[in-house]
């Protein structure tokens, strides 16, 4: 894609994200690669309106260049972007199921999303929940430097989830099976049947990408306090 023809493009998938509900119209941020750094939604800028105008050009280092003023969490965009130089696009959303997934289940480098199919392994992979830190924080960034180099899909505690990709295409994809798999499991309670390890194993061989979801961990390891819910 031309770099001329990228606000429009992103601004498409911000209106679409929200259309389908998986953001509120002013939290979430689209990002991607452009030849001066990346372009990343404008803050306040709302996602049901969003328009081409509506994306700041940063620096490679995170530093705004131009247009409206970056969202306050363009740092984890742009350490996303120095980490993985086959990422080019990156979709942030505090979708519900996903939202609801990063509260219940313990923060863990391996794998937080639960595998009710093997898409959510050829799709997604290996999907970690990093602990808490405040939105838009120099740690939050540091954490998502730390991670992004084991997975394709980073949940972040009681925010939200953060896809990434080669394409804004591929980042959607990713968005909308990760969701998929976290709102069947919270309308089964947690008690929806996830692969066995044999059937794990043949979805991680089939997957196109090195970020395999680790044995043993096809079902998210809730918090201690939890009452009610499967294990
Ligand atoms: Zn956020």
């Amino acid at each position: 894609m031309s770099p001329d023809d990228l606000p429009a493009a992103l601004a498409r998938v911000a209106r679409d994200v929200y259309a389908r509900h998986l953001s509120t119209s002013s939290g979430g941020n689209v990002s991607h690669r452009h030849p001066g750094g990346f372009l990343v939604s404008g803050t306040g800028r709302a996602g049901a309106r969003q328009t081409a105008d509506d994306f700041a050009l940063c620096g490679p280092d995170g530093a705004h260049v131009s247009g409206p003023a970056p969202s306050k969490e363009a740092g984890f965009h742009a350490a996303l972007y120095r980490q993985r130089p086959d990422v080019h696009a990156a979709v942030h959303v505090h979708a519900d199921a996903s939202l609801a997934l990063s509260c219940l289940a313990e923060p863990t480098s391996g794998n937080v999303l639960p595998i009710l199919s093997s898409y959510a392994v050829t799709t997604v992979g290996r999907a970690p929940l990093l602990p808490y830190h405040p939105p838009g924080s120099a740690a939050l960034a540091a954490a998502v430097h730390a991670a992004c180099v084991g997975a394709n899909a980073l949940l972040f505690q009681n925010h939200g989830v953060l896809v990434y990709a080669e394409t804004l295409e591929q980042a959607l994809d990713r968005l909308e099976e990760l969701e998929q798999q976290a709102r069947v499991w919270l309308l089964t309670r947690g008690q929806a049947r996830v692969l066995s390890e044999a059937e794990l194993a043949a979805a991680n061989h089939a997957a196109g990408h090195r970020f395999h979801v680790p044995a043993g961990e096809a079902r998210p390891r809730l918090r201690a306090d939890l009452h009610g819910w499967s294990p």
